[in-house]
């Protein structure tokens, strides 16, 4: 049996940052990761400044990177109306191949046993410790992360709720993503919304452009399942995404998707597992925030992990510490992306929402405000 201080399950944003921190305050620590490094994910790749101290602290050379800068925003309803602001603090862009790629690599030199390619099938509790079964070998770790992102066999193993008792509504997206060569603006974001969904375009490192898209599932279900129909059937009926899937064709043979994306509440402990990012609670893509929430929640739970495994804290304490500290911080900015996104998915409210933020200021920047925090 191996046995390590935290065994983290998911090499993910929420995973390899919450490694690197463990392993830098001399624990050891365990990440398993289904995919092997470096990898494609679907994400929009735009990540905001909250978290751009945080990566440069644990050793992410963003400066040396080159990366496009993103300070303005423009959105656009179904029919093509739109709306343009300054985005204040903004983001930067980088791929997730890129990304985590790097992370990997840093909390390996960490010290951080880095076990890609291997799917964690089990988790059980023993009553003081967690046993996790993976690749045919079983190890026992003080603390279990769960960091494996929107859903995963192990919500099935846990009977978490969301996963039981999906409401219809919350429960039923889908994500495509391309990589293309574009001419849009460096500095630019573009959210351009069609009926039940809406896509992100920024330029990423590399001189890429990532163009991701959240839709209903049902959308494709209507297309007969083929995302080219889809395409052309839905989005394509806003004039600039029209435009784009015609101009900018996909770098990949086929697009990157992931299904059965689900916005229910879920909660940040399960069987003494102490959940962060995706894991603990996902926020609709729109708000281009779930990413540093991913690394923020990382964190916030290291120095407490850190207090329990030297004895400062016991398991009780670590759990309620960090339960109330997930809710303070993040349960508001999820259920205002919820609320956000679910007006984006209606031709008509989409319009009337882009109409009034041309008239009245600062609307723009109240909703974006609702689903961002501070720098960390
Ligand atoms: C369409 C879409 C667009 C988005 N765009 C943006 C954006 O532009 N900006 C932004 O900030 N956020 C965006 N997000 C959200 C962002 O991608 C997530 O919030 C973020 O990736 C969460 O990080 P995480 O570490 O929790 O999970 P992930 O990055 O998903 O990592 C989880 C990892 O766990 C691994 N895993 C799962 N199960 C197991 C297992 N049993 N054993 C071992 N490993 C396992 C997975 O392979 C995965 O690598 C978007 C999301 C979607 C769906």
């Amino acid at each position: 049996m191996n046995s390590f201080d935290a065994g983290i399950i998911g090499g993910g944003l929420a995973g390899l940052t919450f490694s690197i921190q463990l392993a830098k305050a001399g624990h050891s620590v365990v990440l398993f990761e289904t995919h092997t490094y470096p990898f494609h994910k679907v994400c929009g790749e735009y990540i905001s400044m909250e978290s751009w101290p945080f990566l440069q602290r644990l050793g992410v050379p963003l400066d040396d990177l080159h990366l496009p800068r993103i300070n303005q925003f423009r959105i656009s309803s179904p029919k093509g109306s739109l709306f343009s602001t300054k985005l204040k603090p903004g983001g930067f862009g980088i791929s997730r191949y890129t990304l985590d790629h790097l992370l990997a690599g840093i909390a390996r030199e960490a010290g951080v046993m880095v076990l890609d390619g291997t799917k964690v099938d089990s988790v059980s509790w023993t009553g003081s410790s967690h046993e996790i079964s993976a690749g045919n070998k079983t190890y026992s770790v003080k603390i279990a992360a769960g960091t494996y992102g929107k859903r995963s066999n192990l919500d099935r193993n846990l009977n978490r709720d969301f996963f039981l008792n999906p409401k219809p509504a919350l429960s039923e997206w889908m994500g495509i993503k391309y990589h293309v060569n574009s001419d849009i603006a460096e500095n630019q974001i573009e959210l351009h919304n069609f009926e039940d969904g809406y896509c992100g375009i920024s330029r990423v490192d590399l001189g890429r452009t990532c163009m991701c898209y959240l839709v209903r599932s049902k959308k494709l279900k209507e297309a007969g399942g083929d995302v080219n129909v889809l395409e052309e059937a839905v989005l394509m009926r806003n004039p600039f995404l029209r435009d784009y899937f015609y101009k900018y064709p996909s770098l990949y043979e086929s697009p990157k998707a992931i299904s059965q994306i689900n916005f229910q509440k879920k909660s940040a402990i399960e069987n003494h597992i102490l959940m962060a990012g995706d894991a603990a609670g996902l926020i609709p893509p729109l708000s281009g925030n779930g990413m540093s929430m991913a690394m923020n929640a990382s964190a916030m739970l290291a120095p407490l992990a850190s207090d329990f495994l030297t004895g400062k804290l016991d398991r009780e304490n670590l759990e309620q510490s960090y339960a109330t500290q997930w809710e303070q911080k993040f349960s508001s900015r999820i259920r205002s992306g919820r609320l956000i996104q679910s007006w984006f998915g209606n031709p008509v409210l989409t319009e009337v929402l882009i109409g009034s933020a041309n008239v009245i200021p600062g609307l723009a920047k109240g909703l974006i405000s609702l689903t961002h925090g501070k720098e960390f």
